[in-house]
């Protein structure tokens, strides 16, 4: 989609900071972190949200692309979160999982 932030950087019309990419799916710098460690794990394909994906393997894409970072970056044992805005609740109208840490068990929502 032309005017999507998302998808110009996965274009690399404008820039992000990359920790990961292949065919499907990217792992990049959130540019407002709320985490010492924050990155947006993101289709390259443009779905508004959860609800608008038709093919559920994606899901699975996405997760194991988290898992490959949360391995690569020593996530296990610091704590971590994955969350999904969506339905209007998203800033950013193209599907994207934020993958924060480090996280506690009392850390608010
Ligand atoms: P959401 O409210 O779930 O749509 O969150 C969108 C996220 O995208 C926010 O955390 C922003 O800080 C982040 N963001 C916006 N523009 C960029 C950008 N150009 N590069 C990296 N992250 C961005
Ligand atoms: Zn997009």
């Amino acid at each position: 989609m032309e005017s999507c932030i998302f998808c110009k950087i996965a274009k690399k019309e404008i820039p992000g900071t990359f920790l990961y990419q292949d065919d499907e799916v990217m792992v990049f710098k959130d540019i407002h972190p709320v985490r010492k460690f924050h990155v947006l794990v993101v289709p390259k394909i443009h779905i508004v949200d959860t609800g608008a994906v038709s093919e559920v393997g994606l899901f699975a894409k996405l997760f194991k692309v988290a898992q490959k970072i949360i391995a690569q970056e020593g996530l296990n044992g610091k704590g971590y979160r994955i969350s999904i805005n969506g339905g209007g609740a998203q800033l950013i109208d193209h599907l994207h999982m934020h993958l924060m840490a480090p996280v506690t068990k009392t850390t608010k929502m």
